[in-house]
């Protein structure tokens, strides 16, 4: 099974690649939306994604997995522990600043080789801070490795890596949405609770 195949399935069995009528953040409708903390929420099946990046990168050499807040140090901390390596977190500068640093002392031993993971890239922000965080530091990013590309191949982050599944997750205005047309309610993802169990 590929990893394409593999993270489609892991998406759609976890219930965070759902089906309806979404209104996005955007303000355009979609019939796709991904709650990614429906995946993340559960262990055993984020723990079958991260095995999809940690067989991608067996061969090469890492020494530190790097993910951003919230969902990359998810991911970071469980891509590390199969490889058995250590993680780092990038998380939110503090005060008016804007980006991302490494808190909590943690330091990279010179040249270490970097693995940065995070979970879904839209605009590739929080990759870019994430690889921004490490020109700090004396350390070579060896790639990324994200969870779900649905920027549509437009987002670049500057370094070589691969995204487990790509998603063209279509969406149109309101006027010329399908959906509306049709009559099917609009749900404003993340109003309507999930379900804990
Ligand atoms: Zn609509």
């Amino acid at each position: 099974m590929g990893s394409e195949i593999g993270m489609l399935d892991t998406l759609r069995a976890s219930g965070a690649l759902k089906q309806g009528h979404f209104l996005l953040s955007s303000g355009r409708h979609s019939d796709q939306y991904i709650e990614k903390f429906d995946l993340l929420r559960q262990p055993g099946a984020t723990s079958r994604a991260c095995a999809l990046i940690a067989e991608r990168v067996s061969s090469q050499a890492i020494d530190v997995v790097v993910g951003p807040t919230t969902g990359g140090v998810i991911l970071a901390f469980e891509v590390a522990r199969q490889l058995g390596v250590n993680a780092a977190y990038a998380e939110r500068s503090g005060g008016n600043e804007t980006g991302r640093e490494f808190r909590r002392g943690i330091t990279f031993a010179k040249g270490a080789r970097v693995l940065v993971v995070d979970d879904i890239l839209t605009t590739g922000g929080s990759v870019r801070e994430t690889l921004a965080a490490l020109d700090a530091h004396d350390v070579d990013v060896i790639g990324v490795a994200l969870l779900v590309d649905r920027s549509g191949g437009a987002a670049s982050v500057g370094v070589p890596g691969f995204s487990l599944v790509s998603l063209d997750i279509v969406s149109w205005e309101r006027e010329l949405c399908p959906l509306c047309q049709r009559g099917v309610p609009l749900v404003k993802p993340g109003t309507t609770p999930s379900k804990a169990s």
